[in-house]
């Protein structure tokens, strides 16, 4: 069966894509069970979305339909989780350290730009005085935009400048799975001296306290102790304090004591610089051009822009070829096809219409009142953040309407978002929907 496999994809594919993805794969079977194996994650993925297909219906077709494939990776399984992209040479968390820090996470390999220069100064602050520059500091912003990074880079920092301090970074999952073990193990000292006696706690996603009273209480009981004994509590979340559901109303105005700080989204620019300092990071050096190329398209977070980079990385190395404007094209055709897919001019026209109550039609009409007319200028600027269309392009959907209308429309949104706080909300909760 395999060498008929391997005959098929020979014919089938250029030599370099044979010997890149099918070659290395490494066959098994057991009755038929047939296992593939492929050297890293990279190889894997690919052949699973375009290859497995094939594979099986030729598997099917040799074994009586009773064949079953699973794709694997070879040998040790430490390429299973997505090592982060920062941070060379490749450092490991620290073993056996208690502060559960991650020192790939400082304040050098997080780049700054308006998106986030307020948190991270708010950051830096609070690490060279902590407990008494700003406590709690609390970060909060949507996913992929740096929140751990900068929460661990505090405990970094303070490491590195107090060695004897006790720190400790705990996600918000991990300290519920602590308080369920000190319940079943009744050993709610235990945990409450532990936590009250650090010098610096971060929590990291605080919104999956969310609904669990019990760990709500004790966290109360530890925040309490570490402000009053001066003692630095920094806290990340994916909302606004006042907008966290399921949490009590005594947590979230303590969160609001000391300093609330938002990492927003990176503009392009921001984003060309990560990835090209992300790139240095792997001693690659990456083209402006190929950079703009992948900023332009992956705006969503930093998480993402990374993911794309490291598979614009990986297929250069694999293929042996240089990182140019047509390979990233290539590596990432798959992602960008599903983003063009996902959010066209009428899916934002339709979204925008629900979610005010009106007609889509409404949005191309010539009609003028306030109700329509923003959410109007709202889609138009949307269209213009999250498509590639053109000015022209846009005033063409929105019934034949001007370029400059279009403009208008852009830069009164973004005035709007600075100024009415109900506009910003409504544009990103509509971002929200549209980016799925
Ligand atoms: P969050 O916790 O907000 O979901 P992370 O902190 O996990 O996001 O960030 C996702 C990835 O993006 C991480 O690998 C992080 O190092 C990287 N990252 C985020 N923001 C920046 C930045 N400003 N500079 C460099 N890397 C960043
Ligand atoms: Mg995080």
């Amino acid at each position: 069966f395999w060498a008929a496999c391997l005959q098929h994809f020979e014919r089938e594919l250029t030599p370099q894509q044979f010997k890149t993805w099918i070659k290395p794969l490494k066959y098994e079977r057991q009755a038929h069970d047939i296992v593939l194996h492929a050297p890293n994650r990279f190889v894997l993925d690919w052949v699973r979305d375009r290859f497995l297909e094939t594979i099986e219906s030729i598997a099917k077709a040799h074994f009586d339909g009773k064949a079953h494939v699973t794709l694997q990776l070879a040998g040790p399984s430490t390429e299973s989780a997505p090592a982060p992209l920062a941070g060379a040479p490749r450092a490991k968390v620290r073993a056996k350290d208690p502060s559960r820090l991650n020192p790939i996470f400082t304040f050098d390999t997080f780049v700054t730009g308006k998106a986030n220069q307020l948190a991270r100064a708010a950051a830096i602050q609070v690490a060279e005085n902590p407990g008494t520059a700003y406590n709690p500091l609390f970060i909060y912003g949507g996913v992929g935009l740096g929140k751990t990074h900068l929460i661990q880079a505090i405990g970094n920092l303070v490491h590195e400048l107090h060695p004897e301090a006790k720190i400790r970074y705990t996600h918000a999952e991990q300290y519920v799975s602590d308080v369920v073990k000190a319940y079943q193990h009744k050993s709610f000292d235990d945990f409450k001296q532990y936590y009250h006696s650090l010098d610096l706690l971060l929590i990291d996603d605080i919104q999956f306290f969310s609904g669990k009273s019990r760990t709500q209480e004790e966290f109360f009981y530890a925040f309490n102790a570490l402000i009053e004994a001066h003692k630095q509590v920094v806290i990340t979340c994916d909302s606004y304090p006042k907008e966290i559901n399921g949490i009590e109303d005594r947590l979230i105005s303590r969160f609001g004591w000391g300093l609330t700080v938002a990492v927003e989204p990176p503009e392009l620019e921001m984003r060309v610089a990560i990835l090209i300092k992300k790139a240095a990071t792997e001693q690659i050096q990456l083209d402006e051009g190929v950079a703009f190329f992948i900023a332009k398209h992956i705006r969503s977070n930093v998480r993402e822009l990374e993911g794309a980079l490291k598979r614009v990385v990986a297929f250069s190395r694999f293929t042996g070829m240089p990182i140019t404007l047509d390979l990233a094209r290539e590596a990432l055709k798959d992602l960008l096809a599903v983003q063009s897919r996902q959010i066209s001019i009428e899916n934002i026209q339709k979204t925008v219409a629900d979610y005010y109550k009106i007609k889509v039609s409404d949005l191309y009409s010539k009609k003028r009142s306030r109700n329509v007319a923003r959410p109007r200028q709202l889609a138009m600027a949307l269209a213009k953040e999250l498509t590639s269309l053109s000015l022209p392009d846009i005033g063409d959907a929105f019934g034949g309407r001007d370029h400059t209308t279009v403009l208008h429309a852009c830069r009164k949104i973004g005035e709007l978002q600075a100024t009415n706080p109900e506009i910003s909300r409504d544009f990103k909760t509509l971002i929200q929907i549209l980016r799925g």
